[in-house]
């Protein structure tokens, strides 16, 4: 695991930005597997303009879904779908055919998650795996508990998940089962990287990074990963011992 704390959001959100642009240029039909939610936003925006200016070519890039709020179908303005279609799939003009998202509002939840994973399987694997992190320690829906052996599965969300899930509604929702990409899932993509900002974040980050691996935080096992990233600004990093002597 490589950690590198930034000074501002913005400069971490640029790295991020960075990492999604040179995994496209050296492979220019790379899986991707992008999280929903406010940490991410600015590395999106990064990568919307860069690619713009740059004239990237996402046609061949495919699109995988991390997870999302069971029973909420994409119309919902507070769905992984809405804001990735927002601020990821039609600012860089993805065709839909290479979008491969979780339909979370399905009578065969069951089916959904064995479809992703075969999917995955049949685009020879994500190759870079970007997510957030909860209050709790969850990656995707991973929350605190999760068996790390688990690919895609639906489970119930813990009390702060969908306390701090409001948020991104404008009324108030019952959110009580996610569907999820697992942590095997993270394990075997070929990259991941995970983004944390905000002194909000800096007591799980804390926990995440220096009280061990544990399947009571979930996001401890990027620990584990053989190639993985987190990238912090300086807030979310403040609780952290060994952040001295990183940059
Ligand atoms: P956030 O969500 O980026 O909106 O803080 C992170 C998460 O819950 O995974």
């Amino acid at each position: 695991m490589k950690l590198k704390i930034f000074e501002t959001y913005d400069l971490l959100s640029s790295a991020a930005a960075q990492k999604i642009i040179s995994t496209i240029t050296q492979k220019p039909n790379a899986v991707l597997c992008l999280a929903a939610g406010n940490t991410p936003l600015k590395t999106y925006q990064v990568v919307a303009q860069q690619c713009k200016e740059m004239k990237i070519d996402f046609s061949k890039v495919h699109f995988i879904g991390l997870d999302e709020w069971v029973g909420i179908g994409p119309e919902n303005s507070g769905s992984c779908q809405y804001f990735l279609r927002n601020n990821i799939f039609e600012p860089l003009a993805i065709n839909p055919n290479n979008i491969h998202l979780f339909n979370a509002a399905s009578k065969n939840l069951k089916a959904e998650c064995s479809s992703m994973d075969e999917m995955i399987v049949d685009l020879g694997g994500i190759d870079l795996m970007l997510v957030g992190i909860g209050m709790n320690g969850h990656i995707g829906f991973n929350e605190p508990g999760v068996s790390s052996k688990s690919r895609s599965h639906v489970l119930a969300l813990d009390e702060t998940t969908q306390k701090e899930g409001q948020k991104y509604f404008t009324q108030k929702m019952a959110l009580k089962q996610g569907i999820t990409l697992g942590l095997k899932n993270v394990a075997e993509a070929k990259t991941a990287l995970l983004l944390a900002s905000g002194a909000k974040k800096a007591e799980i980050i804390k926990r995440t990074l220096e009280g061990g691996v544990t399947e009571n935080v979930p996001a401890s096992f990027i620990g584990e990963h053989n190639n993985s990233y987190v990238f912090l600004d300086t807030e979310s990093a403040s609780k952290l011992i060994q952040s001295k002597g990183f940059s």
